[in-house]
């Protein structure tokens, strides 16, 4: 072939046709566009990914190959570290520019990214990352942070391409999970990914189900339909936030419409960017605590025992054990169930943050590092800048499954304990609960201790002028540069 005007539209987490800015980029140039997805080996065999992962990319893709062969040029899928397929297709097709999306992701992302920079320079091959998010790379100061969310938000959403020339190379297959040495998980009622699938969540979101979202969005029951469930969809980039964002106002507008459950849903979009921010400005919290003085306040090394009973869903709290035990199986639960398991981990069974979040990136089928690395330090105590928030897990069962569906589903263990016992099941004897175990720890006892320790370290800090200084840097004002756009 050997032209060089050859646009590479490089797939990560955009995998869509709609408001796609990468791939309008390329298309408006004229030249021929080789769009292509990468399965890299080090994502594959990275600790945050599981198989479900794996199969929701391998979903999208199906469609994005659809609709882009539709359009004019397939989408071709390979499998190798970036710059490695990238040496092999530039010999046998050199091509002038890649066009990819910001992405705002874990160290392993980052790291890749300046690898490909680094490839595309040595290479004279321009490198064009375009911005999709409401986050903003090398942020300079938060002071004007929500106005350039919403210039980013405001600007019309890109058209999709209805004619592209294609680059004529090969597709290739989409390999299998075998293939990809990926294992295939068991699970019920997952969330299938695609575009085809995120335009329907959003629509039926949008039309039918938003109504009373505010009430809803907490218990896994009510939350099951009565949150949007676009999260793997965002993730994945098989919606864009910004087209989601603008028709969440256009229905809003609408007579009769759920006016305050789009406004609290639209909030929520605007956490997401506050989050990835933070992650932005901050990327070692995928490892190291927001405030150093929090590190090494729990052991490296996790508990066995706490750690087996929390991922098998035995620590004897039925609330815990079913929101673990469902989030194996479905990928997915509410921000409320999130926010108590972390906490109980955290707190309760004292495991390092680390680990915690390790399990459940590999149990959220939305894993989306923005928002995760952030949450779970938030839910851990260990920001230096947050109040503690701390869940009682009988609380949590007695107000979101008051009447015992959802653990009854999930820990059937206890399909005949009574109602009024469902919540405290070791007030009843072992053989009338099928073995299922006594409580691992006293919550109010270790919840304490827990506080007491944390407290003494945020008492030493108390004064020092680092809680301030995170304060402007990573809460609403001045974050320092850390990730500087690139060179
Ligand atoms: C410890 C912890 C880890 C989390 N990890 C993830 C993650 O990896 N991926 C993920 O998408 N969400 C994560 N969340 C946030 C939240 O729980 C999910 O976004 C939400 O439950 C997804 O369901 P939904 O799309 O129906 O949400 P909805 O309630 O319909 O919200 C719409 C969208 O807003 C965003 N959003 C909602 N709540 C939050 C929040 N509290 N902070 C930031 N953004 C929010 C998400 O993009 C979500 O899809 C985490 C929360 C906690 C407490």
């Amino acid at each position: 072939m050997g032209r060089r005007d050859v646009q590479v539209v490089w797939f990560k987490r955009d995998l869509r046709i709609h408001d796609n800015v990468a791939l309008g980029a390329a298309v408006d140039t004229g030249g021929p566009v080789l769009p292509i997805y990468i399965f890299e080996p080090s994502l594959l065999t990275h600790p945050h990914t599981a198989g479900r992962h794996v199969q929701l990319v391998r979903e999208s893709l199906r469609d994005l190959r659809e609709s882009l062969a539709a359009a004019g040029a397939p989408l071709i899928v390979r499998v190798g570290e970036v710059t490695d397929v990238f040496d092999e297709l530039h010999r046998a097709h050199p091509f002038a520019t890649v066009h990819s999306h910001e992405e705002f992701g874990v160290l392993t992302t980052w790291q890749r990214d300046e690898d490909v920079a680094q490839w595309c320079r040595q290479r004279s091959v321009q490198y064009l990352e375009h911005r999709q998010s409401g986050a903003v790379r090398g942020l300079a100061s938060r002071d004007r942070w929500s106005k350039q969310r919403m210039q980013q938000f405001s600007l019309p959403l890109v058209p999709v391409p209805t004619a592209i020339r294609s680059s004529g190379v090969d597709p290739g297959p989409i390999p299998d999970l075998a293939e990809l040495g990926v294992v295939v998980e068991t699970m019920v009622d997952r969330q299938p990914g695609g575009e085809v699938s995120g335009r329907q969540v959003m629509r039926s979101w949008l039309t039918e189900r938003s109504v009373g979202y505010e009430r809803n969005l907490s218990s896994p029951v009510s939350g099951w339909n009565g949150c949007s469930r676009l999260s793997v969809h965002l993730a994945l980039g098989t919606l864009s936030a910004r087209e989601v964002h603008k028709r969440a106002e256009v229905r809003a507008g609408e007579p009769a419409a759920p006016r305050k459950s789009m406004f609290a849903f639209a909030e929520r979009l605007a956490w997401r960017d506050h989050f990835t921010q933070k992650l932005e400005d901050a990327p070692f919290i995928e490892q190291r605590s927001l405030h150093p003085a929090f590190d090494g306040l729990r052991p490296d090394t996790p508990n066995d025992d706490a750690l087996h009973a929390l991922t098998h869903g035995r620590t004897g709290y039925p609330m815990v054990d079913a929101v673990a035990r469902s989030l194996a199986s479905t990928g997915w639960t509410t921000f409320r169930m999130r926010s108590m398991l972390t906490s109980f981990a955290s707190y309760d069974l004292w495991l390092p943050w680390q680990t915690t979040g390790g399990i459940l990136a590999r149990w959220f089928a939305d894993y989306d590092p923005g928002i995760h690395w952030p949450q779970i330090q938030m839910q851990s105590g260990v920001t230096g800048m947050n109040a503690l928030r701390v869940y009682d897990p009988v609380k949590q069962q007695l107000d979101h499954d008051p009447t015992g569906v959802f653990v009854r589903r999930w820990v059937p263990e206890l399909r005949d304990v009574p109602l009024d016992l469902l919540a405290t099941p070791w007030l009843v004897a072992p053989e009338k609960r099928d073995e299922y175990p006594d409580p691992i720890v006293d919550h109010s006892a270790a919840v304490s201790q827990a506080k007491r320790r944390i407290g003494a370290v945020r008492q030493r800090i108390r004064g020092d002028g680092s809680t301030r200084e995170l304060l402007e840097r990573h809460g609403s004002r001045r974050p320092p540069p850390s990730r500087r756009r690139r060179q």
